[in-house]
């Protein structure tokens, strides 16, 4: 606004009526097509006990066998189990898109009578990647890097408690700030309607109530269509979602679906009113993926990025100290000078590295909880 009055946008070039285009409308499409040939990486982690219907649940929503050299699982070893980390990639080819899915299991979490080995397992895999990451990002390889950071780890919840057991909790306050957390209610089907709806509110206040940061879905646009709005609204109205996995394609009226016999029915996966799958599906795949991997880019490992600069400042902040001790001791000031000049200089640059980070993560937050900026130091 200029003097009151709103200023209107011009095309780049403009003569007399005319418009001449320069061309660069069809960037997004060059964007496009960069990226479609790069193909894209997405890692998801899946995170509950043994026996909740991980894996079926992992099959069901990218409709694959990713599990089926595993072993069976004995019950009775449940106490003694450690917690390992099991990867997965495949490649999905969808109308010419590729997508290269880790999906990073978890086997044993939370089956020992100490959790404490479970959490740190889950923490250390994920600050391991940011360190690959970030190690990578100083290296001379920087254009092929392979984003193997977590982008979304799917928490499961049994659906027989009344809200967030201490295990939950703790391994939710431990994470928060590292990973995109979506908590899942696990085997949904055991639940009545009235169940599920007051877990699910349960969950929620236990959640808010021990500041816990789960995944916030952004803003939604209000240049979107209604359909899109009405679709963004129910998807945030029924978090956390409540699933149901299977593995077996059932008939039903005529219809081939996903779903679980009982003898007095079939629950069917993919329906509505029987299940939240479509809505997890969704979310993950078809609208908000993008969103989990700009919010692990841009807040979780900016946070690592900023830890890791600020650390190695530190340390070279304390290698100057003891620098400038030892040549006062020896009396050497020629080389030691040097040697102090260019530690001064190596600490300034982290410090205005880590300036400029810092200012980057305050417009991220003050920005809006749409998150979708891009600034790139
Ligand atoms: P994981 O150990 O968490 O990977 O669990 P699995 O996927 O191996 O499932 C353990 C058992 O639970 C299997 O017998 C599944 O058929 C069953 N199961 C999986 N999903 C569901 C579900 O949504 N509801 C019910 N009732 N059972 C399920």
């Amino acid at each position: 606004f200029q003097n009151g009055i709103k200023q209107r946008s011009y095309p780049a070039v403009v003569r007399g009526d005319e418009k001449e285009y320069i061309g660069f409308a069809t960037l997004p499409e060059q964007v496009h097509r960069k990226s479609v040939k790069r193909g894209f990486d997405f890692t998801l982690m899946v995170v509950g006990e043994t026996g909740l219907g991980k894996s079926t649940l992992i099959n069901s929503l990218f409709l694959t066998d990713l599990y089926k050299d595993r072993q069976p699982t004995d019950p009775t070893e449940k106490i003694n189990k450690t917690t390992k980390i099991e990867k997965r990639t495949m490649e999905i080819e969808e109308k010419g898109v590729r997508l290269r899915l880790t999906v990073v299991d978890t086997p044993g979490f939370g089956d020992a009578l100490n959790c404490e080995e479970s959490y740190r397992v889950c923490e250390k895999y994920i600050d391991d990647q940011f360190n690959k990451y970030f190690q990578d990002e100083s290296g001379l390889n920087r254009r092929n890097i392979q984003d193997n950071r977590v982008h979304c780890c799917l928490y499961f919840i049994p659906p027989y408690g009344h809200g967030l057991r201490q295990l939950d909790i703790e391994f939710m306050r431990r994470l928060h700030k590292k990973v995109n957390l979506v908590p899942v209610i696990a085997k949904a089907d055991v639940l009545t309607q009235k169940e599920k709806k007051r877990l699910k509110e349960n969950m929620m206040k236990d959640i808010a109530a021990n500041q816990i940061e789960i995944y916030e879905f952004p803003e939604c646009d209000p240049e979107e269509d209604d359909e899109f709005k009405r679709q963004d609204a129910e998807l945030k109205a029924s978090f956390p979602f409540a699933v149901i996995g299977s593995n077996t394609v059932l008939e039903v009226a005529g219809r081939r679906v996903r779903g679980r016999q009982y003898p007095w029915g079939v629950v069917e996966v993919e329906n509505q009113q029987h299940c939240d799958f479509v809505k997890l599906r969704t979310m993950l795949i078809s609208t908000h993926m993008h969103d989990l991997k700009d919010m692990t880019q841009e807040v979780q490992y900016e946070n690592f990025r900023t830890q890791c600069i600020s650390q190695i400042s530190q340390m070279a902040m304390k290698s100057r100290t003891k620098l400038k001790r030892e040549s006062q001791t020896f009396g050497d000031t020629g080389q030691a000078d040097k040697l102090l000049q260019q530690k001064d200089e190596e600490i300034r640059r982290m410090q205005d590295m880590l300036h400029q980070m810092e200012e980057k993560l305050r417009t991220q937050q003050s920005i809006d909880q749409g998150h979708d900026s891009v600034i790139n130091v």
